[in-house]
């Protein structure tokens, strides 16, 4: 579990830092990535803080996971051409840096084989 310093996604969600939002309900927020590596480059992030990564978002909240795979859906349909790759990282050698769980959506003119 994370700890209770409010990471920069929750101060977003809260107000204090400005976002551009492309969508909210109770459960997520989505945001534009403040430094874009597609056309379209959001993150889709639970309002809670309580899962750092999603392996912990995994095993306590599925059903959340799951709404964070069909938001980044409607998303690339809405803003994209709707397809889409999904990222998580996971742990900071695998270039996590914020340990608030997110989805990295990525669309638009991605290459093949350049995941890493
Ligand atoms: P990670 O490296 O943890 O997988 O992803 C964190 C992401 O958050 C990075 O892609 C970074 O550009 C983005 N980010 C960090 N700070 C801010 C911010 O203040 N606003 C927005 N919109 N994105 C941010």
């Amino acid at each position: 579990m994370s700890d209770t310093t409010p990471s920069i996604f929750t101060k977003i969600i809260n107000r204090e830092i400005p976002a551009d939002i492309l969508f909210e309900n109770n459960r997520l927020i989505a945001i534009r990535d403040i430094a874009p590596q597609a056309p379209m480059h959001v993150l889709v992030i639970p309002k809670t803080q309580a899962y750092a990564n999603v392996t912990e978002l995994a095993s306590g909240d599925p059903a959340l996971l799951s709404e964070i795979v069909v938001t980044a859906h409607n998303l690339a349909t809405l803003h994209s051409n709707g397809e889409y790759r999904l990222v998580f990282n996971t742990g900071e050698t695998a270039g996590q840096t914020v340990f608030h769980v997110h989805a990295h959506v990525l669309s638009g003119a991605l290459q093949e084989h350049t995941l890493a």
